[in-house]
């Protein structure tokens, strides 16, 4: 079942955090070096990269960590514009976000583009947190199931361990919509990711955090937490703002 596994509470602030609304952006940040040794889970931002020195200084000595939402597969490189896992860690991340579905939207990221950035990750000891999770069309297609499996076998390398490797089931449609599935709905995905999980990685996969995201908000928090193989979750919008997040993390 998996509820043994100590949660991850993850903020993805996608391209947000610009000077003028950083006075926020600092104070969810502030807010979350203190209060954490009283929640049991895991708690961390994923900052747009430019923001992860100065954050990852300021949370260093707390229990709150910098995440990052992308890398390159390669650690160096003519490849303009894109950053290494290895240069993440060197600015302070301890994860990354990969897969997420904007970046497989956006920039036509494939799973075998995300399984091989997570395998970067790994080999530059970043957690990776790799995204999988349905449209709004697959699943009225009822496949849903085929869908989230697939891109799971497809986007996991060879290596991968709890240790190293967080999953986030989020379905395309309820992502900044304020639509969620219906928990049964959740749960059924919940336990097929679990199942696969540990016919491919094995008893690692047992213990592999699973991550619900998808307009997670303070007043779902607790319901989504409770339901079976949901190991935390990956927050957007609502990780924006102190009170919000703040919210979300007493449900833990
Ligand atoms: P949301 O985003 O919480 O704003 O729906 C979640 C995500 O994209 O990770």
């Amino acid at each position: 079942q998996g509820h043994h596994i100590r949660p991850l509470v993850a903020g993805n602030w996608k391209m947000n955090g610009l000077k003028d609304s950083l006075g926020e952006a600092v104070s969810v940040r502030d807010a979350l070096t203190g209060p954490l040794a009283t929640i049991n889970a895991d708690v961390m931002i994923a900052p747009p990269a430019t923001l992860i020195a100065s954050f990852a200084a300021a949370a260093a000595g707390s229990l709150l960590r910098i995440g990052a939402q992308d890398c390159h597969a390669r650690p160096s490189g003519a490849h303009t514009g894109d950053i290494a896992a290895e240069m993440l860690k060197d600015a302070g991340a301890t994860a990354v976000i990969l897969g997420h579905s904007e970046r497989r939207a956006d920039h036509g990221e494939t799973s075998a583009e995300v399984k091989a950035k997570t395998a970067a990750a790994h080999r530059a000891g970043l957690v990776a947190v790799v995204c999988i999770g349905e449209t709004q069309g697959e699943r009225a297609a009822g496949a849903t199931l085929n869908v989230v499996s697939r891109q799971l076998q497809s986007s996991l390398p060879a290596g991968a361990t709890a240790a190293n490797t967080v999953i986030a089931y989020e379905p395309v449609w309820a992502i900044g919509t304020g639509l969620t599935p219906t928990p049964g709905d959740i749960e059924a995905v919940h336990a097929a990711i679990r199942r696969d999980l540990s016919e491919s990685v094995g008893v690692e996969g047992t213990k592999m955090r699973v991550l619900y995201g998808g307009s997670v908000k303070p007043d779902n928090a607790a319901a989504l937490m409770a339901i079976p193989n949901v190991n935390g979750a990956l927050v957007g919008g609502a990780s924006l703002k102190a009170s919000d997040f703040l919210a979300i993390l007493r449900a833990y």
